[in-house]
Order: C-alpha cells, then sequence, then structure tokens
C-alpha cells in the first residue's frame, strides 16, 4: 500500500481498517464501549484493551467497580468529563477529575475499586490496558495520579492543542514514560480546517480513536466514537484533519512480542502463570499488596 507523504518528511499510515467497538456493561453495571477486544491484543500489542465510556444517565455508571484484581499488566484511566474516586488494598485512594489521569501498574498483583464521586451529569473517559514485559509482571504495584495541569499540552501554530499523556510530541515530553513498550498516548483537540502531522516509528503499533467530531487519516475518515488500526505499512507519520471541530486519541507503542494469555482481570504469559495467579487470589495474597504511590 502506498503511503501519503508531503512537506513534513514524514510517510503517512493509511487506516488498516475502522472498529466500532462492542457495547457492553463491566463492573456494577457500568455501561461501555469495549473498543480494543480480545482479539485484537496480537494485532495492537502493546495494548491489551481500550473501553470508552460516555454516559449521562447516572443509572449506566452509578454502580462503578467495586473491588476487583489485577495481575500482568498497567491501566491507564484517563477522564474527560466527571469524577471516580479510587481505593486499593493497601489503603490508597485518590481522585480522578475531568482531564486528569491515572496510571496504575497492577504488576504483581492489588484489589481495588473505581467509583463514580457523583450522582449525575456526564461521566466520560477511557480505560486502556497496556501490557507489561514478562520480566516485570511481577514488580510491585504502583500507581500516580496525574491531575489534569499535570499533563503537559502545546498548541500548534494552527491552534491544535495536544495534551501528551505519555510518550512525547513535538518536542514535549509526556506525564508518563515508559521505556519497553514506549507508549504514545495523546489527546489532540482539532478546530475544524486543522491538520496535525505525529511521527510514530515504522514498527510500532498504532491506532487513532474519534471521541467527537470526525477526523481524516491520511484522507479516509474516521467518524466519531469508531477506532482507526492504522497500517504497519512502513510510514512513520500520523496525519490528521477535521472537517469540523474534532476530538481524538492517537495512541501508539512498541509490540512486545510475547504470548498473552488473559483470564478476565489477569493476564499473564501461560495458562500456569494463570492457574498461579489463581490459587495466589485465592489464598488472599492479593489483599496484602503493599501499593506503592509516585508522586506526580
Ligand atoms: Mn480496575
Amino acid at each position: 500500500m502506498t503511503s501519503h507523504s508531503n512537506e513534513s518528511g514524514h510517510q503517512f499510515r493509511s487506516i488498516e481498517r475502522l472498529v466500532k467497538g462492542l457495547p457492553t456493561s463491566d463492573g456494577a453495571g457500568v455501561k461501555l464501549t469495549r473498543v480494543l477486544t480480545q482479539q485484537l491484543q496480537h494485532r495492537l500489542d502493546p495494548f491489551l484493551m481500550l473501553d470508552a465510556f460516555r454516559n449521562e444517565n447516572p443509572e449506566d455508571y452509578i454502580g462503578g467497580f467495586p473491588d476487583h484484581p489485577h495481575r500482568g499488566f498497567e491501566t491507564v484511566t484517563y477522564m474527560i468529563a466527571g469524577r471516580m474516586r479510587h481505593h486499593d488494598s493497601a489503603g490508597n485512594a485518590g481522585l480522578l477529575g475531568p482531564g486528569g489521569a491515572q496510571w496504575m501498574t497492577a504488576g504483581s498483583g492489588l484489589i481495588h475499586s473505581e467509583l463514580p464521586e457523583q450522582e449525575e451529569g456526564l461521566m466520560e473517559g477511557f480505560q486502556l490496558w497496556l501490557n507489561l514485559p514478562a520480566r516485570n509482571k511481577m514488580v510491585a504495584p504502583s500507581y500516580r495520579d496525574i491531575p489534569s495541569p499535570a499533563i503537559p499540552e502545546f498548541t500548534t501554530a494552527e491552534g491544535v492543542r495536544v495534551r501528551v499523556i505519555a510518550g512525547s510530541s513535538h518536542g514535549v515530553a509526556g506525564a508518563v514514560q515508559r521505556p519497553d513498550t514506549e507508549p504514545l498516548y495523546l489527546d489532540v483537540h482539532l478546530p475544524a480546517g486543522c491538520r496535525f502531522v505525529q511521527p510514530v516509528p515504522v514498527g510500532h503499533n498504532a491506532f487513532t480513536y474519534t471521541y467527537r467530531g470526525s477526523v481524516q487519516v491520511a484522507g479516509t475518515t474516521a467518524p466519531d466514537r469508531h477506532m482507526a488500526i492504522l497500517a504497519n505499512d512502513g510510514a512513520d507519520g500520523v496525519c490528521v484533519e477535521a472537517q469540523e471541530d474534532s476530538r481524538l486519541l492517537i495512541v501508539a507503542g512498541k509490540p512486545l512480542n510475547e504470548p498473552i494469555v488473559q483470564h478476565g482481570p489477569f493476564v499473564m504469559n501461560s495458562t500456569e502463570q494463570i492457574q498461579q495467579t489463581l490459587r495466589d487470589y485465592q489464598a488472599g495474597k492479593f489483599e496484602a499488596a503493599e501499593v506503592q504511590v509516585v508522586s506526580a
């Protein structure tokens, strides 16, 4: 497939596939769309899951996500609207508000809850799961709350606002860096008629998720509430353009190329490790986790 290229000096990845996602519910009845499902875990390695939630009706979010365990990967929650309070098995707590993120390394395991801190109004955001390399799956759990003002951002000469949650963009280092998977996580606000180019290494898997308006990715439309999986076609950049005021996530990372075995909230490299995880969980080892809080 031929990539587009131009004065930026980059070639632009085309859209390989548009994905609408699967409406489902999780936790205590929270309605959400599972955009990155288990079938896409190898194609989008190192990313394991993306959930998008956008609910006006409190009945669709009020139950939240009561106590549940995780092991073997990282969860990245990014809020657009609304407030969620989290607690974990080590007694840590935090409040996640609009524009803020929480980066949690589940590592060897913890139990936590994520509950709405509001009884009405819009609740909107995303949860992305990022895999850990095999050798780091059993690291001590930790988390970092990153309030909105602590997320680096910049505005291009054209007026495109870019929030850099992870990785770096146009010389601006994001809030989080990860050496093994080199994740890039951008929230891009494009005014109508504007264009934004982001370099992405050739070997990295990449996708966009439009959550307002509609964008063109290398000339093909990625409509509201759609993920566009970007082709690994040898191109080293992503180009997005908006016909109307639009917002999207741009996500990319370096694949781990290791076996992925998921059992619900546990993601390991083998079924033996999953069985050990279930034994550890039943033996109460997750309750005892000492969660390290990394200051923002
Ligand atoms: Mn969770």
